[in-house]
């Protein structure tokens, strides 16, 4: 029997899409999993593409039935479960045989993961897109060897997803840099989709639209600047019944929010780089504070629901622009993070190709990104707040955040990230900050001096000094 060109381990949600992906685009593949019952009810189900898959049930099978050097794919969990499958690997393999962890790797592991091979070609690669992008083109984030990505490159850009036929899979850097810019890229989905949940809070709550006309606001809006995968899903969301009880469906999901850590992971690696994201972490908190329905309830019990109903104070339109605004902020955020860990880590990661491999398989797909990678492709270190395109739509859009923030506000709507976004943009729109105070303070306590705006130095001290 013919050797197969790639193998993938870690038959899961992902890991079996992506298989099916790979057969589909021409490529012989071998597949395991820790559970054989699944490898063979994969094959089983498998249909036309089954002749090019290699069901194989131990790891010596696996790998024996791949072609020289060997490519083998890891589907498995993040942590432990991949530093497992390398152990269990390595042994069986030749020194050149290349292992890719494409799950949603913490980059430090990934670092770590590529330093402890050495020599030893091991690739961590960010895959977005959830099931449907993995079995019909992800967006692709490579990160490790370049030579290493350069051999399965003809493989992983057949799979991505494309852009107006070109693919949306690139390498970004050494190391850990794909799995980096995959927790960015993560970090950037839970800001922009918890925006998305506040205006929806606010056309529910605030102005006492049905599910229905919520669904038919984002479709609207999903014609227009707003256009992508997020909001095009949250129509399909508000609009869908529940098929036990024909209930609305948005209506009996309980409002606790799941995650599974990259944007958690992507606010505090943004703190260690002192490049913030506030909007990811409001968005963060946000769903952490989802979790905590027991509490919300005594709150509730103790202070009252706010009064919410707006009368007229904010039109749907205005929550189009606002929505705009915070999503050109966020994504600032999101883009300044990279440029700062491209720096402080020597990566050279590619902000304009970042913003291009994004454009289409990834769950923060959207029509904005086209313009953001002309504008990081002008000047990849520019905030975008500040590029004349998204400086002009922040200029049109930003009186309309500022409506929505200080309406929702007055009427007890929480809106923390379209309000942290709101801070953002005042912050870095003001040149005489109030940090001024901060420094007088830390003088003042522990001596720590202060630089002055009327002459050259540092360590000048207050008169409390002495
Ligand atoms: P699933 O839980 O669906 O599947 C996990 C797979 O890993 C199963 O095949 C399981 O085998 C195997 N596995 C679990 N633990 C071990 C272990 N210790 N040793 C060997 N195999 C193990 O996960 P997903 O497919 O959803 O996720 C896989 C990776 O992809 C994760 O890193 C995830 O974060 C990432 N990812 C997920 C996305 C999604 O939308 N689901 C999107 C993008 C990335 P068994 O059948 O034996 O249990």
């Amino acid at each position: 029997m013919s050797k197969s060109e790639i193998g993938l381990l870690g038959l899961g949600t992902m890991g079996a899409a992506l298989a099916l992906n790979i057969a589909d685009n021409g490529f012989d593949i071998a597949v395991y999993n820790r559970t054989a019952r699944v490898t063979q009810d994969f094959k089983a189900t498998a249909g036309d593409l089954a002749p090019r898959i290699t069901a194989t049930e131990t790891l010596e099978d696996f790998v024996a039935s791949l072609k020289s050097p060997r490519a083998i794919i890891l589907m498995v969990p993040a942590g432990e479960a991949v530093d497992q499958q390398i152990a269990a690997l390595r042994p069986l393999l030749d020194d050149n045989d290349l292992i890719i962890d494409a799950g949603n790797a913490n980059f430090h592991d990934t670092n770590r993961r590529a330093e402890a091979a050495g020599d030893k070609p091991f690739l961590g690669i960010g895959v977005s897109g959830g099931e449907e992008g993995a079995r019909f083109g992800p967006s692709i984030m490579g990160g490790g060897n370049k030579a290493s990505w350069d051999r399965v490159a003809h493989i992983l850009t057949a799979i991505s997803a494309k852009h107006d036929g070109t693919p949306c899979a690139t390498w970004m850097g050494e190391q850990g840099a794909g799995h980096f810019v995959k927790a960015v890229h993560n970090g950037i989905e839970y800001a922009d989709m918890q925006m998305i949940a506040e205006v929806y809070g606010i056309l529910r709550d605030g102005m006492g639209l049905d599910n229905a006309a919520i669904a038919a606001v984002f479709d609207r809006w999903n014609t227009g600047p707003l256009a992508s995968y997020l909001i095009e899903i949250s129509a399909r969301v508000a609009e869908a019944k529940d098929t036990d009880t024909g209930r609305p469906l948005l209506d009996i999901i309980t409002d606790a929010a799941g995650q599974k850590g990259t944007g958690r992971w992507t606010a505090i690696e943004a703190q260690h780089l002192g490049a913030p994201v506030p909007a990811i972490e409001a968005a963060v908190a946000a769903r952490n504070l989802s979790a905590a329905r027991d509490l919300r309830q005594t709150g509730e019990d103790i202070f009252g629901g706010a009064p919410q109903a707006l009368n007229g104070a904010l039109t749907v339109d205005q929550l189009e622009q606002a929505l705009i605004a915070g999503k050109i902020i966020c994504y600032a955020q999101g883009f300044t993070m990279i440029s700062g860990a491209s720096e402080q880590f020597g990566w050279n990661l590619p902000l304009p190709e970042i913003a291009k491999v994004w454009r289409a398989g990834c769950i923060i797909r959207s029509v904005m990104l086209d313009d953001m990678a002309t504008a990081l492709s002008e000047d990849p270190d520019k905030n975008l707040m500040f590029a004349s395109t998204f400086a002009g739509n922040l200029k049109a859009t930003h009186g309309a955040l500022r409506a929505v923030v200080a309406q929702a506000a007055l009427h007890g709507l929480a809106v923390p990230a379209l309000s942290s976004g709101l801070a953002y943009f005042d912050t870095m729109r003001t040149h005489r900050g109030t940090a001024n105070m901060l420094q007088g303070q830390r003088d003042y306590f522990g001596r720590h001096g202060f630089e002055r705006l009327d002459r050259e130095g540092k360590g000048f001290h207050g008169p409390w000094a002495n």
